[in-house]
């Protein structure tokens, strides 16, 4: 059996009782990078065998199933968050499913859900489009055909990258776009950065240096108007 187990954003105490027992009785702990998840298991005792997962290398793709297939049972982690949400774990998933091996995913943090909920930028719907492709033009094709869902728009950012992207946004899109860049979520020094996409601009351009990794929320115009009723009615 494959269990897809997401583990915490930041805080270590944002897992599951259902995550913890899973991981401890698991055959082996498929992790991203087997350093990052050793501190989550080590800081809840957890000594089952650790594999490493590389999404990339099909061969190990083939290798992890061979070991479902016999029977073992087997947790996926990513480095933190819900796998497969920007993230490894789907080429493991699918063709687990496709060998017929049982698979379920237990509920968990992710950063998305975690900004969305903590912004106020609306309770119904959302469009989740992850980390950006690198052009400006991509970026801004994406963006547009989303904020026209008029839901709001969750993207993942790195701190290299954060206020370029916003530069981005503000040339081609405006300087007026409703933005929440949240950071650091679930650890000390959290902090949701709301205003204009120009405001969050400059209030991140003033700071000497940009921490943590950042969740960028985009309103369309007219969401504080949004009730969850627009999003049956739809
Ligand atoms: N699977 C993860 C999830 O469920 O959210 C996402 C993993 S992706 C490789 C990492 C990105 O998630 C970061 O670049 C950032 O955009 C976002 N992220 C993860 N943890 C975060 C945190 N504590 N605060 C803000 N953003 C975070």
């Amino acid at each position: 059996m494959l269990y897809i187990v997401p583990t915490p954003i930041g805080n270590l105490q944002d897992i599951t009782l259902r995550a913890l027992d899973v991981l401890k009785s698991a055959d082996y702990i498929l992790c991203e990078d087997t350093r990052q998840s050793g501190k989550l298991l080590s800081a809840y005792g957890i000594s089952a065998k650790t594999l490493r997962y590389n999404e990339n290398d099909s061969s190990a793709v083939s290798r992890l199933l061979e070991v479902l297939k016999s029977g073992k049972n087997c947790a996926l982690v990513s480095d933190a968050g819900t796998p497969c949400v920007s993230d490894p774990g789907w080429r493991l998933v699918k063709a687990a499913r496709e060998a017929g091996v049982k698979v379920t995913a237990l509920p968990g943090p992710t950063a998305a859900a975690c900004a969305l909920s903590g912004a106020g930028f609306g309770g119904g719907g959302f469009t989740f489009l992850g980390f950006m492709p690198r052009k400006p033009g991509k970026i801004l094709k994406m963006i547009k055909a989303a904020l026209a869902l008029e839901r709001p728009v969750i993207i993942y950012e790195s701190p290299y990258r954060i206020v370029k992207l916003l530069g981005i946004i503000k040339a081609g899109i405006g300087p007026d776009v409703k933005a929440a860049a949240a950071r650091e979520l679930s650890k000390t020094f959290e902090e949701y950065i709301i205003g204009t996409v120009s405001e969050v601009a400059e209030n991140l351009s003033a700071r000497k240096k940009i921490l943590g990794e950042f969740v960028l929320i985009l309103a369309p115009s007219g969401a504080e108007n949004l009730t969850e009723e627009d999003n049956e009615e739809d």
